[in-house]
This record gives structure tokens, C-alpha cells and sequence, in this order.
């Protein structure tokens, strides 16, 4: 069939109208529509919006059911007039009144708002797809304002019986059908909602159905379907980004052969990229061109992508160990080639790393990497076309910070891991979501460790758990990895999906072994490849591989959300040499399992004598052991050990063997001996977080704690000993001499009073200053002299952090006798990490040289949005109690721009993680970030119910301040037309479970 539709954008379709309906129509305004009265409006504007709203019949369906018939005739014909000279709308109008006659045979009644009550998917009703589509040929012919897609499938059917086909498409305007080479009428389908069903289709044999439809990528600001980024047109399909692209089975166990052609205008779009390989390539008539592409590995819809736009890019290549070299490419926007080395190389470091590693090799002769400026997340896995958020994708030392550096290589290996581990073997359906995640997630943190220092890595890791997944885990959003129902996927995309997902691999390698967990993925791989699959297949294939083991209780961290409390005590009897370590594990109850059944805990642990000797003990069995993994099973449960010759300090749950909270009671003296020998990098850090944590706790209860005082010297001693420890990698040294967050401070002091933590905080950060003020300012300089040019390599970034760390020590002396070191700091930098230190001290207070450097940073870099970012952030997240001004200030400033998720992540993300100031006794911080919330939802409603999770530690708040929060959760909730990701975030947060 003909599959271009050559009509312009109609002209009456004035682009001020456009802009007022685009709030409405993108911000799902389904009870806007509702309440519209089109009595009071003019001619063209009806028109204009009956032009919209034919787009998607469920609209008309869904928001003016309350228009009786005769008004809806009367806006029909109003129309009509208004479009006496463009055939087009002509046939859009007349397509519509065939539809709204057949809307008056259906009671309006049986169509709901959506944000009234949103409903829920259930994993329990997952039923096999009734239709799978083998093969699918896109035509994506981009112009100017809209873009054509025609989308060709063969399809099977899959079950015995004859269903209607249900097709998924949102907010894509249906051109025309064809069946078998024949033109659907409009009687033979329906669009319901977002579903276009097809009545009759053959039942008993594979058939092609030719769907035609427009879509708007100028307009589209959700990110999500096909949109445009500063010029660049992209996609972004998972989870149920496709349908926004063309109407389809968009469901990840419909796996499909994909062929693409992308047209586009050659000046505007010289570039054209699609998963797979290149097949054809030609010149079109007016300037225009068409590439076409072939994936030969079957895929799901989410792995779907094309590229079009004015990119620069750079090559590369790798050799497989079996000897196919691939060529890597990068693509950014012209200007910033010279920044991509570092994601090369990172992706060739990442293949290597998973031939070694997992035994994985690549499978094309191509793979394309794309950095993108307007992207929800941080990168996509799409089959051969890596699409990347260009601050996880960038890396320039003077634009880019180490962090967002180290952030490169990992999430390049994280993208890349998925092409066996989500692409090659994929997910059933979403409920299956942290099969790819979670494990990726843990492959990718291997990856990093494997190259840059393993302790500090894990620490990054398990701070990141404590601070954002266990706050989730005791608030009303906790889910277990694999919830039993959802409003809408993208919730889902979780800490507890990731992070904790994460650490149940990690466990399973732990209880299997390295070698077992390997046997376990490569059956996997073997019996999964080019399927969809399920976390229970996943386990099902270790427990296959490692006959021995039996993993059914194993299962309860699939299926049991919350942080399992683990309290340990001690009992040791001199006489008997024995050592009895006694085990208690509790978890509260959540929505899913009010009753928890116990989880299988791998414990690992050593001991040390009071000298910080390791000893050597034996077990139950008589055999001799410095460290071991205890299984634990039982809600209580003791393990005995024996040859103890004196009391032992308990080094407990090693390397965060286990993501739970574990409580032993140490003393600060035990505490010490562990952060000076313990020979676990994590525990030796954590023994110190904990010293810090007792202190800070008893002055968080009394700041003229009398305990407290007398234990400061000890401590800070103690960490002067880690300052003045030269054997320990520097990058090591900045994470154990960075003090407990407020976040965790209040968390575990129970204490939401973020203010007094921050300034219990600053208050050890001077203590410690105060004692080691010189050797902090003698390493400072040295490390600095040797760490302040452009090198980026794990040793000066190492350096740096280090550096950074103690400069931020020496900036708490109340009298700034540091501040001329802070400004030349600045000033002199070489580099962004040594630049955004100094400008986030400066920060900090009200001063000239603040003004200064921010106006001198703003001129260097506004070209940058990189650097802007950055700019932005280090004022959100100042601690000046007046900041919120400042921030509605900057949000006018040019460079900032809400539709874009970096900037809103700079000023409002970080802001809300700005705790002291976010959760000021005014309300003024809940207020503010309410309205944002509100204002992105109507036209990106995943970024704000990203938003939205910053509300998390409601349940925790004292009444007063719960309150106020919820007068402002409450007024989002009631915000006509609020999307059902906000709405299932916020009702659950205040839900408290
Ligand atoms: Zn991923």
C-alpha cells in the first residue's frame, strides 16, 4: 500500500493554539477535556482542537463524552468549514464523524478519568501473547512538524482460538489499514483507549497487517516514543516508548526480525542510524534521503531505535576473541568528537571484560553509541545503537568532574552487558524487569571494580543501597525486585529493582562460588538464548548447574520486599575456647507479605583479637577458618566456633555479603582496632562510619552528651591514624574520611531534625580539623601539586578526591582562614572536579568571591551544558538557609531549561537531596518542589514521578513536619489530570505501609 501521506501541517493549526493544547493533550488532561465547554469557542479553535483531539478517538471518547450528540455534530461541522481547502483534515474530519457516530451506541458512563483510579496490571494474569509477529518492516519517513510511520508485520497467531488482534498505540494519529493488500473501512476496527483492535483477523494462519500513522516528535516532551534533542531526532522505546511510535504488540515476549528504512531531509539529517547493519542507502528527489537497516537478531519492540540529525562522530574498532572485528562508533553533536575517547575506550575495556568474564562475545560487525542531551534515564541498551544521556556519555576534564567521568565507564558497561543479558535473552513481561536489570547492574558494578579500586567501589555501592533502596524498603513505595502488580512500569524502575536486585545476584555468586555462578549463567545463556525468560528460570538454571544446591528459600528475597533486621550477640566462654554467635532476623510486614518468612542470609565474618590480629578458628566441623560465610536459614539461629584463645571482635557481614541492616552492639575501642587492621575494605570503612555514627548520635540526643565528649579525642585519633595511613590508595582514604551523610545520620538516629544533624556534622568535621589542621593542610598541598592538571587516570583521580576531601575539612573553620585556598583553588583550576569542589565551598555562604566565581564560571562554560549542570547543582545544593530564592531566581537564567531532565535534575533533584533545606520548617521546600512536580507532569509525566520519590521519608517525619508535607502531596493529588505514574507514587508514599 501507499504508505506516504504528503500533506503539510494544516494551516490553521496556529502554533499559539498548539502550544495551550500541547499542555492539555501531552499532559494526559483527560479531566481538563472533560470539563472543556465548547459552546465558548471560536470557529478555528475548534477546529484546532477537534484536530488534536482526532488524533486518538479514546480522547473524544474519554474527555468529551459529555458533549451530547447533537454538540458533537455541531463541532464536526464547524470543522468542516474551517477546512474547505486541505484535503487532509477533510479526511481526519469525515474519519472522525464515522466515529463519533458509532461513540453514540456506548454508554458514556463506562469511560473513567484516569487519574480517578488508575488501574492495576497483575503478574498473575499474564497470558501468553494471543499473536506474535515474526517479522516487522518500518518505514520512518521524517518532515518537518510530524512523521509518517508505516509499519509492515507478519503475523502468527498463537493460540487455537480466533481473538480480535488488540494493537497497543498512544497518542499516534491512525492513517489507514491494510490486510493482506486490502484497505480496512472503518467499521472493521476500533480504537479503544490505546488500543486499536482489529475484529476479524485469520485465526489458523500467518497473514501481513499494514498500519500507517503520524507522529509528532517537534512536540512530543516526554521523552519516551520518538522525539527530538537539540536538533537530533531519537527514540526511546522501553518500556512502552513504541506504541508512541506505531500501533503494535508492544510487549517485551513478542520478539520480532526488524527491518527499518528511515527517510529524512540529507542537510538536516546526513545522519540515519537503526539497530543492526546497514543494507541500503539511497538519494531521494527534494533533497532527501532513505538508509535502510537489518537486525538479524530477533528483538523485542523496547530494543527498538533510530537516530536521525547532524552528528558528529568517531571510530574505532575490537577484535572478538574469536576474531570478527567490529567497528565502534560514537555519536555526538558536531563540536564534542573530541570528548568520546573515553566511552570507546570504556566500551572496548566492557567487551573484553565479558569474554573473560562470562564467556560473551559480540555478535555484529557494528555498535553504534549516540549521546543525547534530553534523555529521561541514563542510557539505553537498544540492540547495536547504544543511545546515552550525553552526561553518562561525555568525558572532558575540563568540562566533566571525575565522578560523571567513573559514571562513563560504567554505565557504557552497563549498556553494553545488556546485549546478553536483557537483548540476547530478554523478559517475559515487566513483572521480569530486574532479570535484566538487576543482574546487569551486578555485572556492570564487577566491571568497574575490576578496573578501579573493588573496596571503594563497594562502598559507593552500599552507601547508594542504604541511602536511597532501604529508605524505599520502609516507606509505602517498598516492592519486593519482582512486584505482583503495578500502575505503570516506569515506577518500576527502582533502587530496589536495581540495586537490591543487585545484590540478590551477588548473594547467589557468594553461596555458589564464582565458578558455580558461572555454570549457572552459561546454562542460561544456552537454554534462554533469542527467548524471553523469567527470574525463576534464571534461578531454576543455577540450581541445574550446581546440583547440590537447593535455592528454595533462597526465593523469599524475590518475592518479600523490606530490609531484613539481622541483630548479632556474642557469647564467649575462655574455659571452652568457644564462641557462640547468635543470629536473630526479623523483616516488618509490607503490603505483599504481612507474615515474613526467613531469608536465606549469607553472613560472612571474621575475627580479630583486641591487638587486630585475624585469628584463625575452627568451625562446627573442627576445621581451621580466618573467614567464613555463615548460611543463615533460621528466623534464629547460633553458630558455634571453637580454638578461640581470648575474646575476639567480630568482623560481621563482610563486603556487605547481604543487603540487610545488622545491629551488634560494638564499643568505640572495638571499633577502632577494626578501622586500623580490619583486612575487609568495606568493614574497615564501615567500622569508622560507625564510630562517627555513635558520637553523632549521642549528640543528635544531647549536644552536651557527656559519653560523647569524653569519646571524641579517641575518635578523631582514630581517623587521624587512616589520614596519616600512607599504605592506603588515596581514593580509599576520601571515602573513610567522609563523615556519615545526613541522611543516614537521621536515619539511624530516628531523628528527622536534618538541620541539627547537618550542624552535629559540621561540628565533628571541625573537631577534626581543629586536630589535624596541618597535616591536612601538608597532604592538601601535596597532593594537589601533584593532581591539578588534566590526567585523568585512576591514580589523579584518586588524588583529587582525596584532596577534595581535606579542602573541604579545612573549609570549616568558622573563622575562613581557608577561604584565600578555596578561591585560588578555583580561579587556577585545570580542571572541572578541582573547580566544582571549590565552588560548591564557596557556596556555602553569602561572599563576594561566591558572586564572582559564579558570574566568571557562568561566562567560561554557558556554551556547555555539561558544565552547567554542574553550575546549577552547586548552588541548589548549598546549605544557605535563603537558597530557595536564589533557586526560583536561576530557574529564569537561560541556560535552564525544565523540559530537560539534567537541568531539572540539577536544580529541583538536587535541591530535595539538599535535606536540611528541602525539609525546612517553613513547608516553602515541599511547596516548591510540589509545584514542579505539577508543572512536568503535563508534559513528562516519568520525570516527575521520578519527582515525586523525593517525598520518600514521609512516613519517618515527626507530625508537625508530616503535615506540611502532606498539604502539598494532597494538593498534587488533587491537580485535575494528574498523570497515574505521580498519582501511584504520591498515594502510596502517604499511604504508609
Ligand atoms: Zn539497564
Amino acid at each position: 500500500m501507499n504508505t506516504q501521506v504528503t500533506s503539510n501541517s494544516p494551516s490553521l493549526f496556529s502554533e499559539h493554539l498548539a502550544e495551550k493544547l500541547d499542555v492539555l493533550y501531552h499532559g494526559n488532561g483527560k479531566t481538563r477535556w472533560y470539563q472543556w465547554d465548547i459552546s465558548k469557542l471560536d470557529n478555528s479553535l475548534i477546529g484546532t482542537v477537534l484536530w488534536k483531539l482526532t488524533h486518538s478517538i479514546s480522547i473524544i471518547r474519554n474527555n468529551l463524552f459529555d458533549c451530547d450528540y447533537e454538540q458533537g455534530k455541531k463541532l464536526l461541522s464547524h470543522c468542516q468549514v474551517n477546512t474547505n481547502n486541505n484535503s487532509h483534515l477533510e479526511q481526519i474530519f469525515q474519519n472522525a464523524s464515522k466515529h463519533w457516530d458509532a461513540l453514540s451506541f456506548n454508554s458514556p458512563n463506562s469511560f473513567k478519568c484516569a487519574s480517578e483510579e488508575p488501574q492495576k496490571t497483575y503478574l498473575s494474569d499474564y497470558k501468553a501473547p494471543a499473536y506474535l509477529i515474526p517479522d516487522t518492516q518500518l518505514t520512518i519517513d521524517i518532515q518537518d512538524g510530524f512523521t509518517d510511520v508505516s509499519a509492515e508485520y507478519t503475523i502468527k497467531p498463537n493460540t487455537d482460538k480466533a481473538e480480535p488482534l488488540v494493537l497497543d498505540g498512544k497518542e499516534i494519529f491512525l492513517l489507514g489499514i491494510t490486510l493482506n493488500g486490502r484497505s480496512l473501512a472503518p467499521f472493521e476496527y476500533s480504537v479503544d483507549g490505546d488500543q486499536l483492535i482489529i475484529l476479524n483477523v485469520p485465526s489458523d494462519q500467518e497473514f501481513k497487517l499494514c498500519i500507517s500513522s503520524r507522529t509528532y516528535p517537534e512536540k512530543n516532551k516526554s521523552l519516551s516514543g520518538l522525539y527530538q534533542s537539540r536538533g537530533i531526532y531519537c527514540t526511546q522505546c522501553e518500556s512502552e516508548g513504541f506504541r508512541r511510535i506505531a500501533y503494535s504488540l508492544d510487549r517485551p515476549d513478542v520478539i520480532s526480525r526488524y527491518r527499518c528504512t528511515i527517510i529524512a531531509d540529507e542537510k538536516k539529517c546526513p545522519v540515519l542510524l537503526s539497530n543492526g547493519n546497514e543494507i541500503a542507502r539511497s538519494k531521494i528527489d527534494g533533497g532527501r534521503h532513505s538508509v535502510s537497516f537489518e537486525d538479524p537478531f530477533p528483538k523485542p519492540s523496547y530494543l527498538f531505535a533510530i537516530i536521525a540529525g547532524n552528528l558528529a562522530s568517531k571510530e574505532d574498532h575490537f577484535t572478538t576473541k574469536s576474531g570478527r572485528k567490529v567497528t565502534l562508533r560514537a555519536f555526538v553533536e558536531q563540536g564534542n568528537e573530541n570528548q568520546v575517547q573515553f566511552a570507546l575506550n570504556s566500551l572496548k575495556e566492557a567487551m573484553k571484560w565479558d569474554e573473560e568474564k562470562y564467556g560473551r562475545e559480540y555478535d555484529l560487525d557494528i555498535l553504534n553509541m549516540v549521546g543525547i542531551n534530553d534523555f529521561n534515564a541514563g542510557a539505553m541498551e537498544n540492540k547495536g545503537l547504544l543511545v546515552f544521556n550525553s552526561g553518562r556519555f561525555l568525558a572532558d576534564p575540563n568540562l566533566t568532574t571525575d565522578s560523571s567521568i567513573e559514571g562513563v565507564q560504567q554505565v557504557v558497561g552497563h549498556e553494553y552487558f545488556h546485549n546478553w543479558t536483557g537483548n540476547r535473552v530478554t523478559c517475559r513481561d515487566w513483572f521480569q524487569l530486574c532479570l535484566k536489570e538487576g543482574l546487569t547492574k551486578f555485572r556492570d558494578q564487577e566491571f568497574f571494580s575490576d578496573h578501579n579500586s573493588r573496596d571503594v567501589k563497594r562502598i559507593n555501592d552500599v552507601n547508594y543501597l542504604r541511602n536511597i533502596q532501604f529508605i524505599e524498603d520502609a516507606g509505602g513505595n517498598a516492592h519486593p525486585i519482582q512486584p505482583d502488580s503495578y500502575v505503570n512500569i516506569s515506577n518500576f524502575y527502582t533502587a530496589t529493582v536495581y540495586r537490591k536486585g543487585a545484590e540478590i545476584y551477588r548473594m547467589l555468586q557468594k553461596i555458589l562460588g564464582v565458578e558455580g555462578f558461572r555454570r549457572g549463567t552459561d546454562q542460561y545463556f544456552d537454554q534462554f538464548d533469542g527467548k524471553s525468560a523469567t527470574l525463576e528460570d534464571f534461578i531454576s538454571c543455577m540450581e541445574l548447574a550446581n546440583t547440590k544446591v537447593d535455592l528454595s528459600q533462597f526465593r523469599n528475597w524475590v518475592h518479600q520486599a523490606g530490609t531484613p533486621q539481622v541483630e548479632v550477640t556474642m557469647d564467649f566462654e575462655q574455659e571452652k575456647e568457644e564462641l557462640k554467635l547468635h543470629v536473630k532476623q526479623s523483616c516488618r510486614p509490607t503490603k505483599e507479605t504481612k507474615d515474613k518468612k526467613p531469608f536465606l542470609i549469607p553472613l560472612s565474618v571474621a575475627f580479630f583479637s583486641k591487638e587486630g590480629e585475624q585469628m584463625e578458628l575452627k568451625d562446627s566441623h573442627g576445621l581451621p577458618v580466618r573467614e567464613s560465610t555463615l548460611i543463615v536459614k533460621e528466623a534464629e539461629e547460633t553458630f558455634v566456633f571453637t580454638n578461640v584463645k581470648s575474646k575476639p571482635i567480630p568482623s560481621l557481614l563482610r563486603s556487605f555479603s547481604a543487603p540487610v541492616n545488622l545491629h551488634y552492639e560494638y564499643s568505640i575501642d572495638e571499633l577502632a582496632v577494626l578501622l586500623a587492621h580490619d583486612s575487609d575494605g568495606f568493614n574497615r570503612y564501615d567500622s569508622g562510619q560507625r564510630m562517627a555514627q555513635q558520637i553523632l548520635a549521642q549528640w543528635m540526643e544531647d549536644t552536651n552528651h557527656k559519653e560523647a565528649c569524653e569519646n571524641l579525642d579517641h575518635i578523631l585519633s582514630a581517623f587521624e591514624q587512616v589520614l596519616e595511613n600512607s599504605s592506603l590508595e588515596n581514593s580509599y582514604k576520601a571515602v573513610t574520611l567522609s563523615l556519615p551523610t545526613v541522611a543516614s545520620i537521621t536515619e539511624n538516629t530516628k531523628n528527622f531534625d536534618f538541620s541539627k544533624a547537618y550542624e552535629q556534622k559540621n561540628r565533628l568535621i571541625r573537631a577534626f580539623a581543629e586536630k589535624c589542621e596541618s597535616t591536612l593542610l601538608e597532604q592538601y598541598e601535596s597532593l594537589h601539586a601533584s593532581s591539578k592538571g588534566k590526567d585523568i587516570s585512576a591514580e589523579s583521580r584518586g588524588k583529587r578526591s582525596l584532596k577534595n576531601v581535606l579542602l573541604g575539612y579545612l573549609a570549616s573553620f568558622t573563622d575562613d582562614r581557608y577561604q584565600n585556598l578555596i578561591e585560588k583553588q578555583f580561579f587556577e583550576a585545570e580542571n572541572m572536579s578541582d573547580r566544582y569542589s571549590a565552588l560548591s565551598l564557596l557556596c556555602r555562604r553569602e561572599s563576594e568571591a561566591k558572586d564572582k566565581a559564579l558570574k566568571s564560571y557562568q561566562e567560561a562554560f554557558k556554551n556547555s551544558p555539561e558544565a552547567m549542570e554542574l553550575w546549577f547543582s552547586a548552588q541548589s545544593t548549598s546549605p544557605r538557609l535563603n537558597v530557595l530564592d536564589d533557586l526560583k531566581k536561576l530557574e529564569k537564567n537561560p541556560a535552564f531549561d525544565q523540559t530537560n531532565p539534567n537541568k531539572a535534575r540539577s536544580l529541583y533533584f538536587a535541591f530535595a537531596a539538599n535535606l536540611a533545606c528541602f525539609h525546612s520548617k517553613t513547608g516553602d521546600g515541599y511547596a516548591w518542589i510540589a509545584d514542579k512536580i505539577i508543572e512536568i507532569d503535563r508534559f513528562n509525566s516519568h520525570l516527575a514521578a521520578r519527582l515525586s520519590t523525593v517525598f520518600k521519608k514521609y512516613p519517618q517525619l515527626n507530625e508537625e513536619q508530616k503535615q506540611l508535607m502532606k498539604q502539598h502531596l494532597d494538593r498534587v493529588l488533587n491537580t485535575e489530570g494528574l498523570s497515574e505514574t505521580v498519582y501511584e507514587i504520591i498515594a502510596n508514599t502517604i499511604k504508609e505501609s
